[in-house]
């Protein structure tokens, strides 16, 4: 019984030993397990919180963004104090772990900061600097600083952490700069703590360097776009199918566009129309080939255009091109005009000599044959003839006038002219004309400054322009209206336009109304002088004159002047006095001129009203003549020549008080240019001059020297 009782005793023993233990070995694990909880839990809200890292930090590209959420993470996963990010600046990334020598520059910049190092934001570091921050850039890895109680660590040269941790921010090979955390949670870094810090480092570093390469590629993009807009020159990329895919602003402000209309539209279309020759040159730019600039003209932009295009290097099924137009239209007309001057120069000095040749035999025809009509004992049938030798030396007279005109370099006079009153005058003077032919004109007249220049030759423009538009419009079918239409108007420029409803301009006569002589005109209706000289005048004129076929019909001529200068009005030259009445005294005449004919035809017309003529064999008789008598009028000729100088300059040397009397005969329709004319301020007639010219200056000569 005792034994059974042991036995039992034993068996209580033993079974509360076993649950005493068995107790122990529960709560023992249920310790782990709630630590291995715990641990779960940590790890995976640690997965979650770099989950959530990763997905803010994948979904932004902006710098700033991106390392101010490194270190509110690092900061909130440690449970830390403080952290910050320091970045070496752009382009020293590779050279920031070295640092030697680049003292000069910082190092590092503290780009965010956060808790009990916010303060350091926007701090430079310098290469120098003796804390945690830089000589972590010179490690592989992780520099861990665990202080308990001791010494606080510097992170940079006045701040202190008690604890802290820097690890650098490594990305393909070069570290762009470092991560820093300070006072963790227990001052202590567990090592999950650093695996974790090392693995957002790791992390962050890769998005840091894509965020600046990006912003590389932004700013490079950027800077190219600039200067792709900032181009004079139109630049498009055409797609396969010709159609304009970028554009810059040049380009679009050719089309009269803005830049987002211009995409998608058809390049050739849109700039020239239909252009075999533009299409070739795309096609071959396409092929790779090296192009030629071609220069077309477009009719929808109304401009000169000069193209070219390459190929852009992509992949063999992208054929796109980049196009390059450049506007050549004012480059073109600058050459056109330059080409025109020769050309005008050129063909201005034969003109001119051989206008002076016919000088004097006009002179003396149209002196004589006018001198002889005054005969009263003439028949009819003769008188009919001398009238018709008489206008056709008139009419001679003219066009050697013109050519002149044409042939002279600069404007006669330099005064004030209100163009818009030269226009008035002009159109007074056409009017019977105009009316005549049935032509209505319209006027739209603007305010204008004045021009300076000759009011004769700017009258001449107009005349010529006028007569050529008249002409056109009476060609008109009877329905299409006979209009000239006169606008003008200042800008930079004084500007006129002469427009008409006439046939137009053909495309073979546009290139050669300019050249001297050019007709489209039947014998007797048009020389071919009058556009050429028009030319020359305004040119004269420091002027352009173009042309322009409007697009509804007819032609235009515009013409641009520049407007006279503030102080012109004090060179303003004198208006002439008029002729006084013819004088009934008997006058002495000497007359200087090589041209027996003109000397005839003087002395025969100062003869017949009661002077006397004594004539000169040479300029040297003349000079000796003038010595020894006195007259009333020395008639020279402007060329006459005395031992290698003008007859009238030595003259006037000799003889001082003989400068009002002299009357100067001259060839030139710009007498003024004439350096002796203008420095000795003689008087002149212009030859071929007629009776009533001759008569009327000496006149003039006389009156003055009966007032002096
Ligand atoms: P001309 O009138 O003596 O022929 P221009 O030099 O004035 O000489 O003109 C040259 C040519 O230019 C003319 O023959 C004509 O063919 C052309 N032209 C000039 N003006 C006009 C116009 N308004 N309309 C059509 N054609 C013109």
């Amino acid at each position: 019984m005792d034994i059974w009782i042991a036995l039992l005793a034993v068996a209580v023993v033993g079974a509360v030993g076993w649950s005493l233990r068995l107790r122990r070995r529960l709560r023992r694990s249920e310790r782990d397990r709630r630590r291995a909880a715990d641990e779960l839990n940590r790890r995976l809200s640690e997965l979650f919180s770099l989950q959530e890292l990763s997905f803010i930090l994948s979904g932004s590209l902006q710098l700033d963004r991106i390392v101010e959420q490194v270190v509110r993470y690092a900061m909130r996963f440690l449970d830390a104090q403080g952290a910050l990010v320091a970045l070496a600046p752009d382009g020293e990334a590779g050279a920031a772990g070295g640092g030697e020598g680049r003292e000069d520059r910082p190092l590092l910049r503290v780009t965010a900061a956060d808790g009990t190092l916010a303060a350091l934001a926007g701090r430079s570091i310098g290469a120098d600097d003796p804390g945690l921050v830089v000589r972590s850039l010179g490690r592989e890895r992780l520099e861990l600083v665990r202080n308990s109680g001791g010494e606080p660590t510097r992170l940079v040269a006045d701040v202190q952490a008690d604890s802290a941790a820097a690890v650098p921010l490594r990305a393909h090979g070069v570290v762009v700069g470092t991560l820093v955390i300070a006072n963790p949670r227990g001052g202590v870094f567990a090592s999950e703590d650093i695996r974790l810090l090392s693995t957002v480092a790791t992390h962050a570093a890769i998005v840091i360097a894509n965020a600046r390469f990006f912003e590389m590629v932004r700013h490079a993009k950027e800077q190219w776009e600039t200067a792709f807009d900032s181009l004079s020159e139109g630049i498009a990329v055409v797609d396969d199918a010709g159609r304009v895919r970028r554009a810059n602003r040049s380009f679009a402000a050719m089309l009269g566009a803005p830049i987002p209309d211009v995409i998608g539209r058809e390049l050739i279309e849109a700039l020239v129309g239909p252009s075999p020759p533009l299409v070739d040159l795309l096609a071959a730019a396409r092929g790779g080939d090296r192009v030629q600039p071609i220069v077309l003209r477009s009719t929808t932009l109304g401009r000169a255009i000069r193209v070219t295009a390459a190929r852009i290097p992509a992949p063999a099924h992208d054929q796109s091109v980049v196009v390059l137009v450049e506007d050549v239209t004012d480059q073109q007309a600058m050459e056109s005009h330059l080409i025109q001057s020769e050309k005008l120069a050129a063909v201005g000095q034969l003109v001119s000599g051989v206008a002076h040749e016919l000088n004097n035999p006009l002179t003396s025809i149209a002196g004589l044959s006018e001198f002889l009509l005054e005969q009263k004992d003439l028949g009819a049938k003769d008188r009919g003839h001398l009238r018709v030798i008489h206008e056709q030396a008139d009419r001679a007279g003219r066009i050697v006038r013109n050519l002149l005109t044409f042939a002279r370099k600069g404007p006669a006079e330099q005064a004030p002219v209100d163009l818009n009153d030269v226009i008035q005058r002009t159109l007074l003077l056409m009017s019977y004309d105009l009316t005549l032919k049935d032509i209505a004109v319209e006027k739209d007249l603007g305010t204008l400054p004045p021009v300076l220049g000759d009011r004769h030759a700017l009258q001449q423009v107009l005349l010529n322009l006028l007569n050529n538009a008249a002409q056109a419009v009476a060609e008109n079918p009877p329905e299409r209206p006979r209009v000239i239409r006169l606008a003008t108007w200042f800008d930079d420029r004084v500007r006129m336009k002469v427009a008409d409803s006439g046939p137009g301009i053909p495309d073979d006569v546009l290139p050669h109304v300019f050249t001297p002589f050019f007709t489209t005109k039947e014998p007797g209706q048009g020389t071919g002088l009058g556009l050429s000289i028009t030319y020359s005048i305004v040119e004269a004129h420091g002027g352009r004159v173009g042309v322009e076929r409007p697009p509804e019909g007819g032609a235009a001529f515009l013409v641009d002047l520049p407007a006279a200068p503030a102080d012109a009005a004090l060179h303003a030259t004198p208006v002439p006095e008029p002729a006084p009445a013819p004088p009934t005294a008997k006058r002495a005449i000497l007359l200087v001129d090589d041209d027996p004919a003109v000397r005839r035809m003087v002395k025969a017309l100062f003869g017949r009203e009661g002077h006397t003529v004594d004539v000169a064999r040479n300029a040297q008789h003349g000079l000796d003549l003038a010595g020894a008598r006195a007259y009333d009028l020395i008639l020279a000729d402007a060329q006459a020549r005395a031992r290698d100088q003008l007859f009238v300059t030595r003259l006037v040397e000799a003889y001082p008080a003989l400068r009002d009397r002299v009357l100067v005969a001259t060839g030139d329709v710009r007498p003024g240019s004439d350096d002796a004319l203008t420095r000795l301020g003689l008087r002149y007639v212009r030859k071929p001059f007629n009776l009533r010219d001759l008569r009327d200056e000496a006149a003039r000569v006389w009156a003055a020297g009966a007032l002096s």
